[in-house]
C-alpha cells in the first residue's frame, strides 16, 4: 500500500513538472483571469509590443496575413477573442500570439516558409494556444494573479512594459509547458485540417527545422529555443495527422499571393 501511495505521488509530481495534466481535446481549463480580463491585458500588451517591434508598413502584406489568420479561425474549436494579425520586421523564424488573440508573424516566418500550408501551420499552433488561453495561464503560474490584475486594471505600468518585453519581447520568450505544447500542436492539426489547409505542412515545416538545427547547432531559431522540436512531437503530429479523415485538399487560393508576399517581405 505504501509502495502504491509513493508511485502515485511521483506520477503526480511527474505529471505537474512536464504539465502531462493536460488533455489535448479539452479546451475550457481553470484559468482565474476571466475572458473580458485577458482582453483588456492582451490590449495593452500589443500597444507595448508595437513600440518594441516594427510592425510592418505595408498594406498588402497586412492584409494577406490577415486572411492566412482569418482563414484559419473558421477552423478553431471557438473563438472568444478579436483576433488580430500582424507581421513584425524580424529575421528570426518565429511566430507569436498573446493574451487576448493578438498574433505577430516575423518575417523570418514567412522567408522560411516554402508554401502557405507551412506558414499557416506555425500560425495554427499559435493561435491554439490563444485558444486554450494558455498564456494566462502560464502567466498567473509565473507571476501572480494579483499583479496580473494590477497591469489589467492599469495600475503598474512600469510591471507591464518590462513583463511585455521580458516575455514577448525580441530577446524574451514565454515558455509553455510540454502538455500546453502538445496540445498547440494537436489543436492546431485540427485547425488547419478544418479550415482547408494541408496539415502535412506542419510536420514538413518542423522536419525541415529539425534538419536544419541539426545542420547547424548554433543556428537555434526563436522558434525552436521556445519550443523545442522532439522526434517525438514530430510523430504525434504525424500520428494525429494519420488518423484524420481522407481530404483532397484544394489549392489555396491566396497560394499565389503567398509567392508574391514572400517575395516583398524578402526585400524589406
Ligand atoms: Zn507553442
Amino acid at each position: 500500500m505504501k509502495s502504491f501511495r509513493i508511485v502515485f505521488l511521483s506520477l503526480l509530481l511527474m505529471c505537474l513538472g512536464s504539465g502531462c495534466a493536460i488533455n489535448p481535446e479539452k479546451v475550457g481549463g481553470f484559468n482565474l483571469i476571466s475572458v473580458d480580463e485577458e482582453k483588456q491585458l492582451g490590449d495593452k500588451f500589443a500597444a507595448e509590443i508595437e513600440k518594441e517591434q516594427k510592425v510592418v508598413n505595408d498594406p498588402e502584406v497586412q492584409a494577406y496575413i490577415n486572411r492566412v489568420g482569418q482563414k484559419l479561425l473558421t477552423g478553431v474549436e471557438k473563438v472568444e477573442f478579436p483576433y488580430t494579425f500582424k507581421v513584425v520586421k524580424d529575421d528570426s523564424i518565429n511566430a507569436f500570439a498573446i493574451p487576448g488573440g493578438h498574433t505577430y508573424v516575423n518575417t523570418g516566418l514567412i522567408k522560411a516558409a516554402d508554401n502557405e500550408d507551412e506558414l499557416a501551420a506555425v500560425m495554427a499552433h499559435e493561435i491554439n494556444h490563444v485558444v486554450a488561453r494558455h498564456s494566462t495561464r502560464q502567466l498567473t503560474q509565473q507571476y501572480g494573479y494579483s499583479l496580473l490584475l494590477q497591469l489589467v486594471l492599469g495600475q503598474n505600468p512600469n510591471m507591464l512594459a518590462q513583463l511585455a518585453s521580458q516575455v514577448f519581447g525580441k530577446a524574451g520568450s514565454l515558455y509553455y509547458s510540454r502538455g500546453m505544447e502538445s496540445q498547440a500542436d494537436y489543436l492546431g492539426v485540427k485547425t488547419m485540417y478544418n479550415a482547408g489547409y494541408n496539415p502535412v505542412g506542419m510536420e514538413k515545416f518542423f522536419k525541415k527545422l529539425q534538419a536544419e538545427s541539426q545542420q547547424e547547432p548554433g543556428k537555434l531559431t526563436k522558434f525552436l529555443s521556445s519550443h523545442p522540436l522532439t522526434s517525438e512531437r514530430i510523430q504525434s503530429v504525424d500520428a494525429e495527422i494519420a488518423k484524420l479523415p481522407p481530404k483532397s485538399y484544394q489549392p489555396s487560393p491566396t497560394e499565389s499571393e503567398f509567392t508574391k508576399i514572400k517575395a516583398k517581405v524578402q526585400k524589406l
